[in-house]
């Protein structure tokens, strides 16, 4: 097994975030991205999804180095938790590692960290060797994608290359110039490609993905001979986007304003690394909208998916401090719908329509593009790169059959489709083969600590958010007096009838244990109580409650 060049995803396959991957050659580990999930509205009481962190704890001595395509928070959100369990060096482009930054600094970590910088190109040079991990060679291939300096991943080992395309599409009028490297990607056909893993996101939807340009021009038509002011929402890392705004705004005779905090964390960040990059000081400060003509404002802020509190969920419900929607404004949403989030987003666009803006948003107009290649772009990445054998990443697994078959159309048949923990070997002469499986579990950030659902009480609190609670507190008569405890009983989530459930249950309880007798242990006086009442309950009001007992032993007086 040491001899075999192996991959490891932990995150991603068969589900949509959370990216990470382990290379491992002779007992030694590359990470390839780490990053988190956003809980859907089940699991809201955490803040965060996050990969296996026993597997760091446990293997943590083994990875030698970390690398990330990009500064996406579902490929280096997990960093500074990964960081916690297992330290090792951390290697990305300058924007990436900008983001990096920024999040270790939250948790207290910058001063540790080895952040160490890797250009997205084709080194002339050849690829850089971490001297952590002799056997892997790495070098970036810049690539388009919905936030600046994303890249592929070459990485060169004593079995042949691997190349990891990170998130790509293959947007022909790039905003910031930073092309797609069509020739870096043949080059490496050329020379010979052991195995290609790749971005399945779109690998169901046929065709090109709309270039950025042309969803600019599709937003500047609704923008040009609107009287009033214009509000754009989108994601605050996608700084192409704001970078084509900024020149609409000049050209429609607007100014520029930015809303909400992690627009200028971006924008900061991507002012610092020297990318390309909005003119911050030729911003309209948002405290002198109120004395700007309505027909020169231009305002884009965070909330694309509804977020309760980002500034355009405050503004819609007329909370926010500088912002008052009215008659006359437009609202143009300029970002995806991500699945789960519909209701809030739909409330939202409801909430604005009755405050009479105008909204805008993408099932009604094309004014938002994805960030991930589809059928046609997915075929001429694998073209440019004909690799020996191929394993669809980053979809659930649906995307990756989908993703398989445009590998075969193309002429690729080694290939495989896994799911996380499924460990699986790339040799030259065996092909592609699964060696061993690793059960993953799931870790959650609550906003203060990491662990399992179990830890943190997360399954609880779905229950409880499900079917209530229902304390029970049990008085024991003294030895000396006769045997009939005595129930209270209080609940909270739950109907009662005006409390009448509450003495019914009650005297059920009291009643049923009467009969056990004075011998019954207190353990199995908690364990009758609960099972009494949940199935009181459970005739009464369908739900089955959480039940904690309390029993005490009343003193002779
Ligand atoms: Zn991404």
């Amino acid at each position: 097994m040491k001899d075999l060049l192996t991959a490891l995803p932990l995150g991603g396959l068969g589900e949509i975030g959370m990216n990470g991957l382990v290379l491992s050659y002779q007992g030694r580990r590359l990470l390839i991205d780490c990053g988190v999930m956003f809980p859907d509205a089940m699991e809201a009481s955490a803040d965060l999804i996050l990969p296996d962190l026993r597997f760091f704890a446990e293997h943590g001595d083994s990875i030698g180095a970390m690398v990330l395509t990009h500064g996406h928070e579902d490929h280096i959100g997990a960093v500074p938790f990964v960081l916690k369990q297992a330290s090792m060096p951390v290697y990305g482009s300058p924007f990436t590692l900008g983001l990096v930054e920024r999040r270790l600094k939250e948790h207290g970590l910058l001063e540790r960290a080895d952040l160490r910088l890797l250009e997205p190109y084709m080194r002339h040079d050849g690829p850089v060797y971490p001297p952590e991990l002799p056997d892997f060679g790495l070098s970036l291939i810049r690539v388009t994608h919905s936030i600046p300096d994303a890249a592929s991943l070459v990485i060169h080992t004593p079995k042949g290359v691997v190349l990891h395309t990170g998130d790509f599409k293959i947007d022909p009028h790039p905003i910031d110039k930073q092309h797609f490297d069509h020739n870096a990607f043949r080059n490496l056909g050329d020379h010979g490609v052991l195995l290609m893993l790749s971005d399945s996101t779109n690998a169901q939807v046929p065709g090109h993905t709309r270039s950025e340009q042309e969803t600019l021009e599709n937003i500047e038509e609704r923008v040009q001979h609107w009287r009033g002011r214009i509000f754009i929402t989108q994601f605050a890392s996608n700084l192409h986007r704001l970078l084509g705004l900024e020149a609409m705004a000049k050209r429609c005779g607007r100014r520029l304003c930015l809303v909400g905090r992690s627009l200028h964390t971006y924008t900061n960040i991507a002012k610092k690394v020297d990318m390309p990059c909005i003119d911050v000081d030729d911003l309209l400060p948002v405290e002198q909208l109120p004395d700007t003509p309505d027909d020169e404002v231009m305002v884009v802020m965070t909330g694309s998916q509804g977020e309760f509190r980002s500034a355009l969920g405050r503004a819609s419900r007329n909370e926010h401090r500088h912002i008052a929607f009215k008659k006359g404004d437009r609202l143009l949403m300029s970002a995806r719908f991500i699945p789960g989030n519909e209701a809030s987003i739909f409330d939202l666009v409801n909430d604005l329509s009755r405050l009479g803006v105008d909204v805008i948003h993408p099932l009604m107009a094309p004014i938002h593009t994805s960030g991930h290649a589809r059928q046609e772009e997915l075929k001429t990445m694998l073209e440019l790169v004909r690799p020996h054998m191929f394993v669809p990443i980053h979809g659930t697994h649906a995307f990756l059959k989908a993703h398989r078959g445009l590998a075969e159309d193309c002429g690729v048949h080694d290939t495989l489709i896994v799911e996380n923990g499924k460990e699986f070997a790339a040799e030259p002469e065996r092909g592609l083969f699964v060696v061993d499986e690793h059960p993953m579990d799931t870790y959650y950030y609550d906003g203060m600590h990491t662990g399992d659902a179990d830890a943190l009480g997360l399954n609880e609190r779905k229950k409880l958010f499900f079917n209530g609670a229902v304390s029970a507190f049990v008085q024991l008569p003294h030895r000396n007096r006769p045997y009939q405890p005595k129930v209270t009983l209080q609940s909270v989530g739950l109907y009662t009838d005006s409390d009448r459930l509450l003495t019914g249950g009650a005297a059920e309880v009291e009643e049923e244990l009467a009969t056990l007798g004075r011998d019954t242990t207190i353990s199995e006086i908690e364990a009758w109580t609960q099972r009494i009442v949940r199935r009181f309950f459970r005739r009464q009001t369908k739900r089955k409650p959480l039940v904690m007992t309390t029993v005490i032993q009343e003193e002779n007086r």
